[in-house]
């Protein structure tokens, strides 16, 4: 099948004190109709400049973004229209994404408004469904966001996300603010209303053991670059990329003793983007580094099941 979501080659540069941030370097990904593919890497790895590229929010520096087969970066404002109802977003932060002035059912149904959807009768009830489908009561139609709980936010922000019926939602963190025990009701409720509406997903997140969870395909993010990238299973169990394998490591069911060797593996600061090290950008943090490692930077390439950007894999 033809990808749903496609990057190819896509650069971001932003103009900072005394150089450029090479926020995301020559990525390609693709996402097929209906898949969940896990982005994760440390916070500053260009994950949440990807989200927004995907998202439109502002143009890449090079390369392209092709949704459904149009050219995001040439496309004409109604086909980018058409895409913005096709690919809706849910943040991280529930509460600064919701209006604080506005009932939740005002906040839910501005999208139909906006995309002239339905008359006001059917946008309350497609408003009613929905709450009902996220797992939250209609009477929280009349409610303000301050009044809501942080698992009931967010469940309104993934309403929000779907009131479109998009083909796919881009999550950033979307869990990450929230307490432990309200996590994973959430997950679930987004892996149940992947398969019900057959979505598409980008799943973002620095924590590998929840991209695991939720995702059929994970690509891993270093410094602005996707130094690994395979299904879900072949990637957990057979790791190519040394710092992959530090990320699975630090997840909480390894074990204690191996937590503490990766956990010093990944000690430091994340390089400056701004003048990432050259050769390979994971070098001065790779027990495996060579003296080649330094000069030489990796290409992306096939081993098995599996696309890895290391000369030893
Ligand atoms: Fe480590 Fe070298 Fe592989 Fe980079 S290319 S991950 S430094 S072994
Ligand atoms: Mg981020």
């Amino acid at each position: 099948t033809a990808p749903l979501l496609e990057m190819r080659r896509v650069v971001k540069h932003f103009p900072a004190n005394g150089g450029m941030v090479r926020a995301v370097d020559d990525v390609s990904l693709q996402v097929a109709p209906g898949e969940t593919l896990g982005l994760v890497g440390e916070s500053g790895c260009g994950k949440s400049t990807l989200a927004r590229l995907v998202m439109r929010l502002f143009p890449p520096s090079d390369g392209s973004i092709l949704f459904d087969g149009t050219d995001l970066t040439t496309a004409d404002r109604a086909a980018v229209a058409e895409y913005r109802s096709g690919l809706q977003m849910v943040f991280q932060d529930p509460f600064a994404s919701l209006n604080p002035r506005e009932t939740i059912g005002r906040i839910l149904e501005q999208p139909l408004v906006v995309h002239r959807r339905g008359g006001r009768a059917e946008r309350r009830d497609r408003v009613n469904a929905l709450l009902e489908r996220v797992g939250l009561r209609p009477e929280i139609a009349a409610r303000y966001p301050h009044e809501l709980s942080g698992g009931q936010r967010q469940r309104v922000g993934i309403a929000r996300a779907l009131i479109l019926h998009p083909r796919m939602i881009v999550c950033d963190e979307a869990v990450s603010a929230l307490d432990v025990s309200v996590r994973a009701q959430v997950l679930n409720l987004l892996l149940e209303l992947r398969a019900e509406l057959g979505l598409a997903a980008l799943f973002i997140s620095h924590d590998l053991a929840v991209v695991r969870h939720m995702s059929d395909r994970v690509a891993v993010m270093y410094l602005g670059e996707v130094v690994e990238q395979a299904d879900r299973d072949s990637l957990w169990d057979r790791p190519l990329h040394p710092y992959t394998r530090a990320l699975i490591a630090a997840t909480p069911s390894t074990s204690p003793a191996a937590r503490r060797r990766e956990r010093l593996m990944l000690q430091g600061d994340l390089p400056s983007p701004i003048d990432p090290p050259r050769g390979c950008r994971f070098h001065p943090r790779c027990p495996l580094a060579q003296p080649r490692c330094r000069e030489e930077a990796p290409a992306l390439r096939r081993v098995g099941a599996t696309e890895v950007a290391c000369h030893l894999a």
